[in-house]
């Protein structure tokens, strides 16, 4: 069991510690050992042991006294009779509250149950904003019980490996805190996949000896090249950690069996400068992989992190990997905001090392998130580190997790940019809005009044700000919706009665009956009604009891009106006479649009195609499995179609294309163009629109453009015709 002098001495080789201090520390230990006497860890061990540990890792953090001290008795209100009252009074106020912040995160039991993890989690984001040292007591508190958690039940050691692996880890990295973060992945990955820990770790121990040699002569090679150079600084190398290597066998990007892939050098020199100069020394040895050279100095990574990165081919034809960084980027890159945090109480200071304390920012912002599930995942999210930078069209550059998408930017300036958003340009060229974000692009976003959020948007976007707004939008709208037709099924209801709702609502009749079946009004109701939580029937009930007792309509066939009404699936713009519901496809061939004229056709078990009336494939087919089809007149929804456009090969020509379609309120939905051969340029676009005379009146414009060469509307002919008639 390590002691309180270890302790002490661990904090006098960083800190100037008085007698006071020492004085002080010794009574938080005393007070502790009294308190805890008696009570053992599951190990066995005296329980004393835990607080020792934790304060011990809160030296390692090199922390403050105040937090050594807490470690020490972070557990003393939870497990004891010590109140917090009796803490302030022997230890003062900045004590309790650190004690009292992560009795109350703990107090909770972590159980998988998504609830009480969500609300153990907000308390401890929110605690870590008023005083940063929360976070680290806490992560010292779990590191200790993952390095004890063999001595736990099986099932427990899986549950608490999985929360330390999605939480724990990712927040000690987002923190920068690479050691805290390597340790917990480590040991998480040990009790969640014991058998694939093992295999690892086996390999890499053997490799570790075998390969002595060779990683000396490599280290010795580039020390040589750096005296050539004029260059002091230190080198090393090292495995990658186990979790880090399973990992990316698993994305199937390295393999075990090959140490070039699980090993790294590292140089630490003495300034920036000679990062760089180091960089082009290792070079001139060996020759660089293309693409393989990240700048992090230049642009640090989002918790901080800096150092240049390169693979080259060494002296036998193998890839190495080399980090180059100074010895304060070391230091950075182990300690992460740790490194940084000193005695200012505990706040959040609002210069300097910005981007760090901006993500623990961002974390507390998801505080207002309810739904639990909801709120674990939008903090998953938020830890997941891999990002791109791109800037604004201000040259403002922002950063993104990876796979971030125009939408996601759009969120990022303003809510009402994102709920408005309907085209993206990257590097001046029309992209899709589901475009994933590279580092470098220059994205501008522009907005339409008429645009709304689309549901597919939750198919791609990944900040958890786009996520919640859209969703936010989505519930929004569905209540919108639900209010029509519950408003459509309740009048309908009454005046199949004889009842005229309007007149009953305008004289306030209905008021009483509602606040019996604790409505908060008529919206309220028809939103019920809507969403098949009601049926009209209870409000007739109520008011004629007697009369209207019988026939209760089943929620479940309103919940299918709504999904009918809620899906935006362009089949229904089709009505087919004496059949209901059957299966509707366009022919890829001629790509009816509402307004044209068209036919039906049977296919075998494939429901009916639509077409044209003059497709020439219709020719193909006998006459008997013809059959009339209609445009169905209530159809709102629009109908996707493919233009061809050739054009001059002229500058701003696409942005002139893009912006005479949106004019005409057409929905553009892709936009590709090319140069061949001969200079001319070729534009394709998909876009939807509600008819004929819709597109018909697009074709003309795009005609009389100037610089418009022909304008072709797309039909795919090569589509396999057998399976289409078939
Ligand atoms: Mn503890």
């Amino acid at each position: 069991m390590i002691r309180l002098n270890n302790i002490v001495d661990k904090v006098s080789a960083y800190s100037n510690i008085t007698n006071e201090d020492l004085d002080f520390i010794k009574k938080a230990y005393v007070y502790s050992a009294k308190v805890h006497s008696g009570q053992r860890r599951v190990s066995g061990e005296p329980y004393l042991s835990h607080p020792l540990e934790v304060s011990s890792i809160l030296t390692d953090l090199k922390l403050d006294i105040p937090s050594v001290v807490t470690g020490l008795l972070h557990d003393t209100i939870e497990d004891t009779l010590a109140t917090r009252e009796e803490i302030e009074r022997l230890f003062g106020s900045e004590i309790a509250f650190l004690v009292d912040a992560t009795t109350k995160i703990s107090r909770l039991p972590h159980v998988s149950d998504v609830e009480k993890q969500a609300e153990s989690f907000r308390k401890l984001i929110l605690a870590t904003a008023k005083d940063i040292r929360v976070v680290f007591i806490k992560l010292a508190d779990r590191l200790h019980n993952m390095r004890t958690l063999e001595y736990l039940p099986e099932e427990r050691q899986k549950r608490i490996a999985i929360e330390t692996m999605e939480i724990y880890a990712p927040l000690a990295h987002r923190l920068g805190i690479s050691w805290v973060s390597v340790e917990l992945e480590d040991l998480a990955f040990k009790f969640s996949e014991p058998g694939e820990h093992e295999r690892i770790f086996k390999t890499v121990s053997t490799k570790k000896k075998d390969w002595e040699k060779y990683t000396q002569e490599i280290v010795s090679l580039i020390i040589a090249k750096m005296k050539e150079f004029k260059i002091q600084g230190d080198v090393s190398w090292r495995f990658k950690h186990l979790y880090g290597i399973y990992s990316k066998m698993k994305k199937g990007n390295i393999s075990l069996h090959n140490i070039y892939d699980i090993l790294g050098f590292r140089i630490v020199t003495r300034t920036e400068n000679e990062c760089y100069q180091v960089l082009g020394a290792v070079h001139s040895l060996w020759k660089p992989i293309p693409g393989r050279i990240k700048d992090y100095i230049a642009l640090p990574k989002a918790n901080n992190y800096q150092s240049l990165h390169t693979a080259v081919i060494g002296p036998f034809g193998e890839q190495m990997e080399i980090q180059i960084r100074t010895e304060h980027m070391h230091r950075i890159a182990e300690y992460g905001v740790a490194a940084h945090w000193r005695y200012k109480g505990g706040r959040l200071p609002s210069n300097g090392n910005e981007k760090i304390y901006s993500n623990l920012r961002h974390l507390v912002e998801l505080k207002d998130i309810k739904d639990s599930t909801e709120y674990i995942e939008a903090i998953k999210d938020e830890l997941i580190l891999d990002v791109v930078y791109v800037y604004t069209p201000n040259a403002d550059l922002i950063e993104f997790p990876v796979d971030a998408t125009p939408v996601d930017f759009a969120y990022s300036i303003h809510t009402d940019i994102g709920n408005h958003c309907f085209q993206a340009f990257v590097n001046r060229k029309l992209v899709p809005l589901d475009y994933k974000l590279k580092t470098g692009d220059m994205v501008e976003v522009v907005t339409s009044k008429n645009k709304t959020p689309n549901r597919q948007w939750l198919d791609f976007v990944v900040t958890p700000k786009a996520k919640n707004k859209i969703r936010s939008w989505m519930r929004q709208e569905e209540n919108l919706r639900a209010e029509q037709v519950g408003e459509t099924i309740t009048q309908r209801k009454f005046a199949k009665k004889g009842l005229n709702l309007s007149n009953m609502l305008e004289k306030k009749k209905l008021d009483d009956p509602l606040a019996k079946l604790q409505f908060t009004g008529i919206k309220d109701f028809y939103r019920a009604v809507g969403f098949g939580n009601a049926a009209a029937n209870d409000l007739l009930k109520v008011i004629h009891p007697r009369k209207f007792a019988e026939g209760v309509e089943k929620s479940k066939r309103i919940k299918n009106i709504i999904n009918r009404i809620s899906k935006d699936e362009y089949k229904d713009a089709v009505l087919v006479k004496r059949y209901d519901n059957i299966l509707i496809k366009f022919g890829k061939c001629c790509n009816p649009v509402p307004g044209e004229q068209i036919i039906g056709f049977i296919t075998r078990g494939k429901g009916i195609t639509v077409h044209v009336y003059n497709c020439p494939r219709l020719l193909e087919v006998s006459p008997e499995r013809r059959i009339e089809v209609a445009w169905n007149e209530e159809y709102s929804g629009r109908i996707p179609i493919g233009l061809s456009v050739k054009c001059e090969n002229k500058k701003g020509m696409l942005s002139e294309l893009t912006s005479m379609v949106s004019g005409l309120e057409v929905d553009i939905i892709r936009a590709d163009v090319s140069e061949d051969n001969i200079g001319q340029g070729n534009a394709r676009f998909d876009v939807t629109v509600e008819n004929i005379a819709q597109l018909e009146k697009l074709i003309e414009s795009l005609k009389n453009l100037g610089g418009v060469i022909s304008v072709k509307r797309l039909t795919e002919s090569s589509h396999s015709r057998a399976s289409d008639l078939n």
